[in-house]
């Protein structure tokens, strides 16, 4: 017997990309920074530890004052969380008695949370070429969620055609899912003065090198935060411990060296795609720290299993639509020459 309540009992977890000894594979597989923090980062850590004997600061106010100043916004319009996928369950928890929308490849917690929180969800399929289209949720209810830039797909969508709906649709809360912003796009983070039904969610992961650190954030009128805030004092008011705070307002001090990794990485991924372009694969033209691309000779679990086998981990997705694709995190420049090499030699025994 079971003593999980029947409701819970058919959930399907979200699967994490594999972490795995980073001496034996290159690790593409996770959309992480291949670069460590800067060293006054890992420095914040150790002088941070002296007073783990004390709860967090509750308020997050040493990463929360910087970080609210740097996005130009209120301080009581910023949400801490325990990275990003916190700040997406308050949502899917709290924002979605209508229902919730979002399309049918992006992010996988969208779908886990939907069954968490047994929320309704319709799922809006992309057009063929990957694109969102808002004019499609028309016919939804309730709130809209999607990643922009896209994940996995990388694709990006103009804040003109967001706008669009939010003005159309005032009563509808719309969450844009910005994880990957700092490397293609405008963010939305401006316009939430403008747009009371706006909130944009953000991470440490992917462009601050702190996926380990667990810090995300919402930002969006006073009276969403306030809400979420209601949420997190009813559940864990401690959500961002005092390392992560430590090591968060650290990285705020070196945007700089954050910067430099971004433009690195950008000019990486522009180099990939054109040598993947080169190799015969078909790619979506993608604004994050990851490429989306399928080869027309190779199915995609084939060559995830090719490349798992050189020692190359990359995420390859088992769903209808994407299965023939492989999602690429952007690694160094001699990660992503290793990549392009191990490619070639797969794609030549099989063309052969
Ligand atoms: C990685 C990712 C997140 C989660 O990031 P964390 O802040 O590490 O929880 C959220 N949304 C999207 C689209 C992501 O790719």
């Amino acid at each position: 017997m079971s003593f999980l309540n029947p409701k819970y009992q058919d959930l399907t977890p979200y699967t994490p990309g594999e972490q795995v000894n980073e001496q034996e594979y290159i690790k593409l597989n996770t959309n992480e920074s291949p670069y460590p923090p800067a060293a006054s980062v890992q420095q914040a850590v150790v002088h941070a530890a002296q007073k783990l004997n004390r709860y967090s600061d509750i308020a997050g106010e040493s990463v929360a004052k910087p970080l609210a100043r740097y996005l130009g916004v209120k301080q009581e319009q910023l949400f801490l969380g325990n990275g990003s996928d916190e700040v997406l369950a308050y949502i899917f928890q709290g924002f979605t008695e209508n229902g919730i929308a979002f399309p049918d490849v992006t992010y996988g917690f969208y779908q886990v949370y939907s069954n968490l929180y047994q929320v309704d969800a319709k799922i809006v399929p992309l057009k063929d070429d990957f694109s969102l289209e808002l004019t499609k949720y028309k016919k939804t209810k309730g709130t809209v969620i999607f990643a922009n830039p896209n994940a996995p797909t990388g694709m990006y969508l103009a804040p003109e055609e967001i706008c669009d709906f939010l003005e159309r649709h005032p009563d509808r809360l719309v969450v844009v899912d910005e994880a990957y912003i700092d490397f293609g796009g405008k963010s939305m983070i401006p316009l939430i003065n403008q747009y009371r039904n706006l909130l944009v969610v953000g991470t440490f992961s992917k462009s601050r090198q702190l996926a380990g650190a667990r810090l995300g954030f919402g930002v969006g009128n006073a009276a969403l935060i306030a809400d979420l805030n209601r949420l997190r004092f009813s559940l864990n008011p401690y959500n961002v411990n005092s390392l992560t705070q430590a090591v968060g307002e650290a990285v705020l001090q070196e945007q700089s060296y954050v910067d430099q990794k971004i433009r690195e990485t950008i000019q990486v991924r522009e180099w990939s795609k054109k040598k993947l372009t080169e190799l015969g694969f078909e790619q979506t033209d993608s604004q994050g720290n990851f490429l989306f691309a399928k080869h027309p000779k190779l199915a995609g679990e084939k060559l995830f299993t090719a490349l798992r086998e050189k020692k190359i981990l990359v995420r390859w997705f088992n769903q209808p639509r994407t299965k023939d694709h492989l999602r690429i995190t952007v690694g160094t420049q001699e990660q992503m020459e290793r990549l392009v090499q191990a490619l070639a030699t797969i794609i030549k025994e099989v063309t052969v």
